[in-house]
């Protein structure tokens, strides 16, 4: 085997099928089933992070986010299985006259700077801006049941969303297609970096693989201290519910401060989320995360308060340090490398992590801004 990819998320799952799609023997072990730690748990927005916060990270999400369609051709493509993946694009609520100054700055910022939307396939031509912002007359006719408030609305035409349960189970059926070997309720236990290569022990076996790719998320530091001081992922928990209207009520992703809407066709509206740093690994839905949820909801689109809930649920997303991702080798522990910690943007990274990783592992050349979250112990900066 040339590499052992650890962890089936949409970290794990994206980068084994990637890997063995460029001509590599990759097998995939999970400690528990595929696809069911914090990937189930995401909602599926895709929005670009804010252009007034430029940076490596941002760069690189707003890349993968142009790639998706792509991405979701091909892997459609592969696993032969439908992902719905929808350009709705997002409206947020402006609620000063700073956000109102920042919006207009950054909407002319985004229609000079990002590709245009006619660009992508599978997709209906559109001719709206990139982004721009609405007074509240305009705000209302374009969505006539939301509450935008007094300054109107920033509208990100960009944005998109991905079923998530039909990405996960897609990204699945392509590592299989692609001749990745699957293994579920394989923990891994240990890594030894010996002279005469890697030793892993993982759910009672013992491989020699050429390289291991950490992609376990919030189970990482519990494989080791090594790696616990190496990649400090940490959970932060989010709650978030599924509501359910007899017919669609609003057509675009909504953001009304921390609490954000993304509808689908058939009337229903997954509503996200809380963002809990210090519940440890606790999953459970308190009463003050559903009450937030659904007053952040009704607050912003007042006819939900009929909407039946459908479901609740609590996710552990990995955080890496600085909330920054860590992606690259890892110095210490010759042919071991990470891919975890992506926090709130796991399911938007997953093309460029998956191609980044794809750059590492293969030893093709790695974007500039990539190096930016190589792992370094924090003693070392
Ligand atoms: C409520 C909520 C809403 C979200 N909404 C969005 C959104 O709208 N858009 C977006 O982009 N992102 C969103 N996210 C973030 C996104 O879900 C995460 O960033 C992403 O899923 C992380 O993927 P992962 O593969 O790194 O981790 P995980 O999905 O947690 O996968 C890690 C896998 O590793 C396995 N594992 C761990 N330890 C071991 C071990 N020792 N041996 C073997 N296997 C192991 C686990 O079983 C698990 O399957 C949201 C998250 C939450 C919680």
């Amino acid at each position: 085997m040339d590499i052992m990819v650890i962890g089936g998320g949409v970290m794990g799952m994206t980068c084994a099928w990637q890997l063995a799609k460029n001509g590599a023997d990759v097998a995939l072990f999970d400690e528990g089933k595929l696809g069911r730690q914090a990937s189930a748990a995401a909602l599926g927005a895709l929005w670009p992070s804010s252009m007034l916060r430029p940076g490596p990270l941002q760069r690189l999400h707003m890349q993968s986010l142009w790639s998706y369609p792509a991405f979701i051709e091909a892997l459609v493509n592969d696993a032969q299985m439908p992902v719905e993946y929808a350009r709705r694009g997002k409206l947020e609520i402006i609620k000063t006259e700073r956000q109102l100054t920042n919006s207009i700055a950054e909407a002319q910022h985004a229609c000079e700077a990002w590709p245009p939307l006619t660009s992508e396939p599978g997709q209906p031509y559109c001719t709206a801006a990139t982004m721009e912002v609405l007074d509240v007359a305009a705000a209302r006719a374009l969505e006539p049941a939301i509450d935008v408030g007094t300054f109107g609305v920033q509208v990100c035409n960009r944005s998109a969303q991905v079923q998530v349960s039909q990405l996960l189970a897609a990204l699945a059926a392509a590592c299989r297609r692609a001749g990745v070997k699957v293994f579920e309720d394989r923990r891994l236990e240990k890594i030894e970096v010996a002279a005469g290569g890697l030793r892993v022990d993982c759910g009672g076996g013992r491989y020699e693989p050429g390289k291991v790719l950490l992609c376990g998320g919030n189970g990482i530091p519990m494989i080791s201290p090594e790696l616990a001081s190496l990649a400090p992922i940490k959970p932060v928990k989010g709650q978030a519910l599924l509501l359910a209207t007899d017919r669609p009520i609003i057509s675009h992703i909504i953001k009304n401060g921390a609490v954000f809407l993304v509808p689908w066709h058939d009337g229903r509206i997954l509503v996200g989320s809380t963002t809990e740093p210090d519940a440890g690994f606790d999953t459970s839905n308190t009463a003050q995360g559903i009450e937030f949820l659904t007053a952040g909801a009704i607050a912003t689109c007042p006819p939900l308060a009929q909407a039946r809930i459908e479901s609740i649920w609590a996710g552990l997303r990995p955080t890496g340090p600085h909330h920054q991702p860590l992606m690259g080798p890892l110095a210490e522990m010759p042919g071991v490398y990470v891919c975890a910690g992506h926090y709130k943007v796991g399911i938007g990274m997953a093309p460029m992590a998956g191609q980044l990783m794809v750059n590492w592992l293969m030893n093709q050349k790695v974007p500039e801004d990539a190096m930016e979250f190589i792992p370094r112990p924090a003693a070392r900066g």
